[in-house]
């Protein structure tokens, strides 16, 4: 991956750019910051306290996303106040990720949870599959059908909508959180920063309960902290333990 991030007023990586075929059509710093301010619903941050957090936190992980030629992504942190993260994808090559400035607020400091919640939404700019309709389809598996007709009894028509997206939605997140773990750990963070990070989204969001309930009451929000995630968090854990230990 090709990080954009800090492309004004700095150059991250230097090196890695470089390397990279001069861009005839690199846009404008005032292009930029209106992307950002459309795409992250707040203006960009490129100074202060948040921003020196942030930018260590990306440039920890840097050398591992730089791995990946394929994909250019814009790392930005918006002037907004949703604990929130989220990827636009523009296309299968170009994506901005929005950090907003109370999410690195919430994260505190503990640079390692906001390196792990950057790193998932890389997970979905660099997640080929997840980006077309038919490879979410394929990435969400048969489970559709049974969660449209419960979306459906409980929620009306708008429910089996939201209802049949569920396990895409579902298998995605749960690759975002695959990739991000993996390239996280990669960089040197603690892989128990990203447990860190589950548990404190998931103080937040008071959702700790298990069950289909818990499930479709998570819809609404762009990573729902659902048991299913929870779980698979944990056996990425458990795995990246057990590796460890036979390695060392
Ligand atoms: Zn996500």
């Amino acid at each position: 991956m090709k990080l954009l991030v800090l492309l004004f007023p700095l150059l991250l990586i230097p090196a890695a750019v470089s390397q990279v075929p001069a861009q005839q059509n690199l846009p404008t710093r005032a292009q930029v910051a209106q992307v950002v301010q459309k795409v992250c619903r707040g203006s960009e941050i490129t100074s202060g306290e948040e921003f020196d957090t942030f930018r260590r936190a990306v440039q920890k992980l840097a050398p591992v996303l730089n791995q990946d030629r394929q994909h250019v992504t814009y790392i930005a942190l918006a002037d907004n106040n949703e604990i929130n993260a989220w990827a636009l994808n523009f296309d299968m090559t170009n994506s901005m990720i929005c950090v907003p400035v109370a999410m690195v607020h919430f994260m505190g400091d503990a640079e390692g949870e906001l390196g792990f919640i950057i790193a998932h939404e890389v997970g979905h700019t660099v997640d080929d599959q997840c980006k077309t309709q038919q490879g979410r389809m394929q990435a969400g598996g048969s489970s559709a059908g049974l969660s449209a007709i419960l979306g459906g009894a409980l929620g009306g028509g708008q429910g089996a909508a939201a209802a049949s997206r569920a396990p895409q939605q579902r298998a995605c997140e749960a690759r975002a959180d695959e990739i991000g773990f993996k390239m996280f750990t990669e960089a040197g963070y603690s892989a128990y920063a990203a447990a860190g990070a589950f548990g404190r989204l998931e103080m937040y969001m008071g959702d700790t309960s298990t069950g289909l309930f818990a499930r479709l009451n998570a819809l609404g929000s762009d990573h729902p902290m659902t048991p299913d995630r929870i779980k698979h968090m944990r056996s990425l854990l458990i795995n990246y333990a057990q590796q460890n230990s036979l390695t060392q």
